[in-house]
């Protein structure tokens, strides 16, 4: 293991994104190591585009300076909005943590955070943790004390419910029943659970069969989301390591995976057909148990600002209404054009620090009642949409899509 000291002393703790992250709706991320011991054979963290020399699942990097810079930066914030607490491509509650407690003091800094106003809300932050490990578990009392003042959404990611395919892909991740365990625990504690149903395995777990028995064992723990999705591989080192695995594991499914990854796309996509294929047996298995794959309005609520809300909900639509066969390239156009003014306005924020923390809430309710934003989005009915969310305060519905 080796510590990173921060070579540059204007280093932050915390990344900013200039508009909330899709996949985590977080403004903010960080992360106390790089590289994962939990060693996943297809992590995306393996590939070329995330800079991770050495061994990734053993030469892991640990920032241990980063709770107390995160607890200086937190008395400094100006905007509020979700923190993301792991990603992708490495994991909070990886094996290291047992000893490292680095996890914990970070936790601990944000369940400590003095309450401020800053842009948008109340400062602490609520949290998104990303998480394979049921180490999680260790903090509960934190992540409950985090929730009852911020909120709280825990994302567990299950791939399988055969714990022997889990051996074979995730060596060092927590058995599925320990993972299933989390989900339960958190909710009975009150606390907003969704899974990560992904990646589907081609031949080994993409059956009907196995992603229906995934995604009923998931909805029966109550879990108020599933994103459930295929397997991207990257040319390089993640698609080469999964190319051992099969050679060792599965050899009969070489020529399959050869079939559709020979294509070699930079984002790891597999051949189209497969993958409108896998979405679709996907989709009518979600439907038929009623499963959301995308945050509910109400909690998503929860973890944004309304301007960065708006943000998020205009992507969420995006897919909800392509799902239905509804052509979305207006909406596309004008949740664009939004994506833009908000980036503006943040951008005007950040660099004038005279102004004042409550200046980019009431901008944007300025933009909503005097007409600026319905020219922004230059749409009739998504401008009288966002009049009713934003001032009325109502949610999307994402079954029915109807406001209540
Ligand atoms: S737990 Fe996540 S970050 Fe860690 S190796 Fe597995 S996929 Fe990668």
């Amino acid at each position: 293991m080796t510590d990173l000291a921060p070579t540059d002393p204007r280093q932050h703790a915390l990344r900013r994104a200039s508009l909330p992250d899709a996949f985590t709706y977080a403004l903010y991320a960080c992360s106390p190591y790089r590289g994962c011991g939990h060693g996943c054979l297809y992590c995306d963290g393996r590939a070329e585009k995330y800079y991770v020399e050495g061994d990734f699942a053993r030469d892991i990097v640990t920032r241990p300076w980063l709770p107390d810079a995160l607890a200086r930066e937190l008395t400094t914030l100006r905007e509020w909005g979700a923190l993301a607490l792991g990603s992708g491509v490495t994991d909070i509650y990886q094996p290291c943590e047992r000893s490292e407690l680095l996890t914990r003091r970070i936790v601990e800094v944000v369940a400590d955070m003095p309450d401020r106003t800053v842009a948008g809300g109340v400062a602490p932050l609520p949290v998104v943790v990303l998480t394979k490990s049921a180490l999680i578990l260790r903090d509960l009392d934190l992540w409950a004390r985090i929730d009852a003042r911020a909120g709280v959404l825990v994302l567990v990611s299950i791939t399988t419910l055969d714990d022997a395919v889990r051996r074979v892909f995730e060596p060092g991740a927590s058995p599925v029943g320990e993972r299933l365990e989390v989900l339960r625990a958190f909710r009975a504690a009150g606390i907003a659970t969704g899974a990560l149903a992904m990646p589907f395995l081609p031949g080994v777990t993409d059956d009907p069969t196995s992603i229906a028995a995934l995604l009923e064992a998931l909805a029966g723990l109550g879990t108020t989301f599933v994103m459930p999705g295929g397997l991207t591989l990257r040319p390089g080192r993640q698609k080469e390591c999964v190319e051992r695995l099969l050679a060792a594991h599965y050899p009969d499914l070489v020529a399959l995976y050869a079939r559709l990854y020979g294509e070699d796309r930079a984002s790891g996509s597999p051949v189209f057909g497969y993958q409108a294929r896998l979405e679709r047996e996907i989709r009518s298995i979600r439907h038929r148990l009623h499963l959301p794959r995308q945050v509910p309005h109400p909690l998503l609520r929860r973890l944004l600002a309304p301007h960065d809300e708006l943000w998020v909900l205009f992507s969420q639509m995006r897919e909800l209404y392509a799902e239905r066969g509804v052509d979305t390239r207006r909406l596309s156009e004008a949740s664009n054009r939004y994506g833009t003014w908000l980036k503006t306005m943040r951008t005007t924020f950040r660099r004038r620090r005279t102004l004042p923390a409550t200046w980019l809430g009431e901008r944007f309710g300025t933009a909503i009642e005097t007409g600026e934003l319905a020219q922004v989005l230059a749409n009739d009915k998504l401008a009288r949409f966002t009049e009713r969310v934003a001032r009325d305060r109502l949610v999307l519905d994402h079954e029915t899509l109807a406001l209540r």
